[in-house]
């Protein structure tokens, strides 16, 4: 079997991977970085992302307290790699403007990868955006001598004298041996792996759409976990309701948003019932229903008020991206409407005295603010529903999974005893510990690619030194 040799490997080439890279180059490594794909700039998530720098919603320049408790607060965070992400955010953007990847600041604080771009519908959002990042990335990794080789996938770690020492990889489907001193996983999620989106998130979570990269089938958490890995907050995804039916493309649509309908309205499943609190979000609704005996039979209720208001929706025209109202009758969404409650149980096929019923409780709570004889509390400010109505049946999309292999504030994977494995780092959308939790819980994927790319990078240039 043929062998590479290099100081630090790092096995995918996303925004972690090449953040890792490039970090671990700087600081003297010999630094090899490897891709499943066949893209020139990898194949992952990166390349779709829409490039908004957000750290839990806010600034990344918010300071390292304010993060670490927005962070902390959904009781799921571990703290040491909380605390790491909520010190680096602000020099993770600095990091990335002198690595040559352009940025903007359209707001103070709203920070952005350069936005430059030509929008599409699938199966990218935003062509450019992302890409042009890692190509900055890439650059700079070539020229600190760094090397880059793509169609080779990582499959498994070897393990020798009680450290990770690279991995047994396939090249063009020929067996490969690649040595590295220290490993960074950089493999993304795992959204595209049904099996695993069934085992972690729900038994029936393989039904959700995909909304991201099919390169992100949860090998670096595979491979780690065979090292005896700890890996956390499995279950949480970052992810959209999406409608169940628009457009023919059943792998990738990312629009259009759907939060006011949930902000708005009442979620119910086949039979006509509410079962989550709408007034947590978008991303735990969807996390819920992904989670549900029937991923696919939810059915979103609101009325003519939100339809008319969604054709200017904020989250639109700010994103640049199409309103629901008219995106969704333009592109075969399945939109009911009715004057009655009856009406619109007909059209969708649930049970009308369940769904009049579900509709009475929960107009009355919200106008008597008395949820204590709801069967389904609700948070955030409702409104009453009134005719007409209408039924859009949805999906939870998946953009990326949330949890996976436990790091520490040094980027070191950890095992089941949260002990460092020697000569293993994880980063990106591969790691858990910073994001998941009852409300959502995100903190930014590009910001965690980043900064726990700067981490491992950083620390595993400096383990060699001492090895
Ligand atoms: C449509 C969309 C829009 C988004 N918009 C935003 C946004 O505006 N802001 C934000 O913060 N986040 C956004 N995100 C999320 C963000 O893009 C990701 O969280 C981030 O890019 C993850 O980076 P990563 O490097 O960990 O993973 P990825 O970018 O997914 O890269 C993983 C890489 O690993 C490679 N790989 C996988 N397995 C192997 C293997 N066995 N061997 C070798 N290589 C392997 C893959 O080919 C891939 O290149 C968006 C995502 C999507 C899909």
């Amino acid at each position: 079997m043929m062998t590479l040799t290099c100081q630090v490997l790092v096995v995918g080439a996303g925004l972690a991977g090449f953040t890792a890279a490039v970090r671990a180059a700087e600081n003297g490594a010999d630094v090899l970085l490897i891709d499943k794909s066949d893209g020139e700039f990898g194949g992952g998530n990166v390349l779709m992302a829409s490039g908004s720098l957000r750290a839990g919603g806010k600034s990344p320049r918010t300071t390292p307290t304010e993060l670490y408790d927005f962070v902390m607060s959904e009781g799921i965070g571990y703290p040491l790699l909380v605390k790491a992400w909520s010190e680096t955010c602000g020099r993770a953007v600095d990091w990335l403007m002198n690595a040559g990847v352009g940025l903007e600041e359209t707001a103070p604080g709203r920070i952005w990868l350069n936005q430059e771009s030509e929008i599409s519908l699938a199966p990218v959002y935003k062509k450019d955006v992302g890409t042009r990042a890692v190509a900055a990335l890439k650059a700079r990794l070539q020229r600190l001598g760094g090397r880059f080789i793509n169609d080779t996938e990582g499959l498994s770690l070897i393990s020798e004298r009680g450290s990770v020492q690279g991995v047994i990889a396939r090249q063009s489907s020929q067996p490969l041996e690649v040595r590295g001193r220290t490993t960074i996983l950089c493999t993304g999620g795992f959204s595209a792996n049904k099996g695993m989106l069934r085992k972690y998130v729900g038994p029936r979570a393989d039904q959700c759409k995909l909304r991201g990269s099919p390169q992100d089938t949860g090998d670096g958490l595979r491979m780690a976990l065979v090292m005896g890995a700890k890996a956390v907050n499995l279950q949480y995804f970052y992810g959209h309701l999406i409608s169940r039916k628009a457009l023919t493309d059943d792998r990738f649509w990312p629009y259009p948003r759907l939060d006011s309908f949930v902000n708005e309205g009442m979620l119910i499943d086949g039979e006509g019932h509410r079962f989550v609190d709408e007034g947590r979000g978008d991303v735990a609704v969807a996390n819920e229903l992904a989670r549900s005996p029937d991923p696919t039979g939810a059915t979103l209720i609101f009325d003519h008020d939100s339809w008319e208001a969604s054709k200017n929706s904020p989250s639109s025209t700010s994103l640049m991206i199409p309103a629901p109202n008219p995106w969704l009758l333009d592109n075969s969404g399945e939109l009911f409407w009715s004057n009655t409650i009856e009406g619109l149980s007909a059209a969708i096929g649930v049970n009308a005295d369940n769904l009049a019923a579900t509709l009475a409780q929960y107009n009355h709570a919200v106008e008597s603010k008395d949820w204590s004889s709801s069967t389904v509390l609700r948070s955030g400010n409702p409104k009453l529903l009134r005719s007409p109505f209408y039924g859009l049946r949805v999906v939870p999309g998946i953009t990326f999974t949330m949890g996976g292999v436990l790091i520490n504030g040094r980027g070191e994977a950890l095992d089941s005893a949260e002990n460092p494995i020697r000569g293993l780092y994880a980063a990106g959308d591969a790691i858990g510990g910073l994001m998941g939790g009852y409300r959502g819980g995100y903190t930014g994927g590009l910001m965690q690619a980043v900064v726990s790319g700067i981490l491992a990078g950083e620390n595993a240039a400096d383990y060699i030194k001492m090895v």
